[in-house]
C-alpha cells in the first residue's frame, strides 16, 4: 500500500520546499515514484483547486483518508492573541488544522528550523513556534508529550533551510520501517550527529589557528568570520549541497541555521571574541586549556599553511 504523504506550508518561506525541489540523485518526482509515495498535497508540485483540497484536508481530518506522513514547513503562528488568524486554511487558523492532522499522522515530520524550533518566525507578534519545541526548550505547539498515531514524537529536520538529501533519506528510511534514532533535540542521528565542523575543507587551517580576517583570504573562519561550524551539528561538509558545495567551502561562514537557538541575535559575520579567542567553544572544551593549545598550535603551523597556498 502507497504510503500517504500530505505537505502543510505554516509560517514560513518557502525555502525547504525550493530547497526540496533541488535533490538529486535521484531527484525528488523520483524519490517519491521509486518510494511509492501518493503524494496527497504540496503546494508546489499539487494542481488540485481550492474545493478540492479543501474536501481533502476535512477527509484527512475526519480519519476518512489515511494520512501516513504530516510535513511540516515553517513554524506554528498562534499571534494574534493566541487566535492563530495571522496564518489561516480556508478561513480558518492554520494551526487548528495542524494540531487534528498531527493527531492523525502515523509520523510527523517537522521541515526546517522553523517548524522544528520557531526559527525566524519563533519570537514577536506573530507567537510562532515549533511542533515540539520553542527554540531548546521542549513544549512547543504539540507539547512536550505528543506522540504520533505510531507512538513517536516529531521527528526534527533543521536546517534553513533543511537538506533535501536529508529529507528524502528519513523520508526513504520510514517507508522502509527503519529505525531513527533521535537526537535530544528530536532530529536524527545519522544526519545530526556530527558537527559542521567535521569535514570542513578548512580543518587544517583550524587546527593550526590560521585564521581568516578579511573573505577570500584562506584561512578558518571560526575566530573572526563568525563561522558556528564546531558549535552546531548539521549535516553539510558530510552531505555537500548540489552534490558539490557547503557554505565554508565557498568561504562563507556556517550561519549554525540548524541549531534550536537560530537565528541568534547578533552579526552572522563576525565572531563573538575577547582577546582574540571567540566567547564560544564548541561544547566540553576547558577555555584555559583551549587558549594555550591554539597558542602553540599557531606557533607550529607549516608554512605553507601561513601563506596560505592551499587550494581550498
Ligand atoms: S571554517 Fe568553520 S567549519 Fe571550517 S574548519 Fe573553520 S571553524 Fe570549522
Amino acid at each position: 500500500m502507497a504510503v500517504t504523504l500530505y505537505w502543510l506550508q505554516a509560517g514560513a518561506c518557502s525555502g525547504d520546499s525550493m530547497s526540496l525541489l533541488n535533490a538529486n540523485s535521484p531527484d525528488l518526482i523520483e524519490t517519491l515514484r521509486e518510494l511509492e509515495v501518493d503524494l496527497l498535497w504540496h503546494p508546489s508540485l499539487s494542481v488540485g483547486n481550492r474545493t478540492g483540497h479543501k474536501d481533502l484536508v476535512a477527509r484527512m481530518q475526519s480519519g476518512e483518508q489515511r494520512l501516513d506522513v504530516l510535513c511540516i514547513e515553517g513554524a506554528v503562528i498562534r499571534g494574534p492573541g493566541g487566535t492563530g488568524m495571522f496564518d489561516t486554511m480556508h478561513g480558518k487558523a492554520k494551526k487548528n488544522v495542524i494540531w487534528n492532522l498531527a493527531h492523525k499522522a502515523a509520523y510527523v515530520i517537522a521541515i526546517g528550523t522553523c517548524a522544528s524550533h520557531g526559527g525566524v518566525c519563533g519570537r514577536g507578534e506573530v507567537e510562532g513556534t515549533g511542533l515540539q519545541f520553542h527554540g531548546r526548550h521542549r513544549g512547543g505547539f504539540l507539547g512536550e508529550d505528543f506522540r504520533s498515531s505510531t507512538g513517536l514524537p516529531v521527528i526534527n529536520i533543521p536546517g534553513c533551510p533543511a537538506h533535501p538529501t536529508v529529507v528524502t533519506q528519513a523520508l526513504s528510511a520510514i517507508v522502509h520501517g527503519a529505525h531513527l534514532a533521535l537526537d535530544a533535540h528530536q532530529a536524527p542521528t545519522a544526519w545530526f550527529g556530527t558537527t559542521v565542523h567535521q569535514g570542513c575543507t578548512r580543518n587544517e587551517y583550524h587546527e593550526y589557528r590560521v585564521e581568516e580576517r578579511v573573505f577570500g583570504e584562506k584561512g578558518c573562519l571560526f575566530f573572526h568570520m563568525g563561522c558556528q561550524g564546531p558549535l552546531v551539528r548539521g549535516p553539510c561538509n558530510k552531505l555537500l549541497w548540489n552534490g558539490r558545495s557547503s557554505k565554508t567551502r565557498v568561504g562563507v561562514p556556517c550561519f549554525g541555521c540548524t541549531d534550536p537557538d537560530f537565528p541568534k541575535p547578533f552579526a552572522f559575520f563576525q565572531t563573538r571574541n575577547i582577546e582574540g579567542l571567540p566567547i564560544d567553544l564548541p561544547d566540553g572544551i576547558n577555555r584555559a586549556h583551549y587558549l594555550a593549545y591554539k597558542g602553540m598550535a599557531a606557533a607550529a603551523a607549516p608554512q605553507r599553511l601561513k601563506s596560505r597556498e592551499s587550494n581550498i
